[in-house]
């Protein structure tokens, strides 16, 4: 079972959930997709045994093959080639924006004269080790770097089918997090409640039901701010998964990168329980409504 840990925004608790479900349960495989700003390694201390360059393949025009036809800025869905004209120190050219490139490979494919090649362009790193019985894999973004998705593809690539996997997501709703999420059997919602708490789990609930994922929320500090996500989940026959009340202890222990379950391990149970309810909601398949 592959379970995803999401939120509309970062800050709610998101990590704190994730490595407290992985502590609780057995023969578990923990995926850091938070490629940007992994922190999960903090509070679970991994032993990494080895690295993996993460790359993109990035188009390189052969100018000596190039008749400058434009076909491969046409096709360029992210605007990443211009075609650009003669000046006063150069002939007309081809200019590739590394940081706008997908490396989606249509412009080697399209081009006509077979003027461009595909090259890796390293853009940042994979990480894999274990934590006890725990296999730990997490990416790391190269500073300066746009392009998270080919990283969370690649940390995605060492899914074990053998295990239960924990994917730690990026936060918000744009593509970083769709790739996490693609695929997995059941998404995490964390929130707190608050409106912009709120506000980011009305957008998650409504990409998570266009990408057909099942979910559940868990709402964090959960005796702050108002009920207004509590009604929303009401509204939306929405499952609220567990609550976690704010308690001074628990956001000082996880500033010193102490999970939660370590610094108050009555919640382990409430996490192994977590775990069933989730295998047993996902028996039902019905899309993070209540039956
Ligand atoms: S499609 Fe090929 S030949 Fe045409 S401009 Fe691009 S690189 Fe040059
Ligand atoms: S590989 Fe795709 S995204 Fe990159 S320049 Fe070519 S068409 Fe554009």
């Amino acid at each position: 079972m592959i379970i995803s840990i999401a939120s509309g925004k970062g800050g709610t608790g998101k990590t704190t959930v994730a490595v407290s479900l992985a502590l609780s349960i057995d023969n578990v495989q923990f995926l850091d997709c938070d490629v940007e700003e992994p922190n999960a390694h903090l509070f679970l201390k991994p032993r990494i045994s080895r690295t993996e360059k993460a790359c993109l393949l990035m188009p390189v025009v052969d100018e000596t093959k190039c008749r400058l036809c434009g076909k491969c800025r046409d096709v360029c869905e992210y605007n990443a080639i211009a075609v650009l004209p003669a000046s006063q120190t150069k002939n007309s050219h081809v200019l590739i924006f590394q940081n706008l490139c997908h490396g989606c490979g249509a412009c080697s494919l399209l081009c006509p004269s077979n003027a461009i090649k595909e090259v890796d362009r390293e853009i940042g790193v994979i990480e894999i080790g274990e934590k006890n019985d725990m296999e730990f894999i997490h990416g790391r973004l190269n500073i300066g770097e746009a392009m998270s998705p080919p990283v969370i593809r690649q940390v995605k690539k060492h899914i074990s089918m053998t295990k239960s996997v924990i994917i730690d997501a990026p936060p918000g709703t744009s593509c970083p997090v769709i790739s996490a999420v693609k695929g997995t059997d059941f998404c995490i919602l964390v929130t707190e409640p608050t409106p912009f708490g709120l506000n980011d789990l009305i957008l998650t609930v409504e990409l998570l039901r266009k990408m057909n994922v099942q979910f559940g929320v868990i709402i964090n500090r959960s005796d702050l701010g108002n009920d207004e996500v509590e009604m929303y989940c009401i509204k939306e026959n929405i499952h609220v998964l567990m609550h976690i009340p704010f308690k001074k202890e628990i956001a000082a222990a996880c500033s010193q990168g102490i999970p939660l379950v370590k610094a108050f391990p009555e919640y382990e149970n409430s996490f192994r329980q977590l775990f069933i309810q989730i295998k047993e909601l996902m028996k039902g398949n019905n899309h993070g409504k209540k039956s």
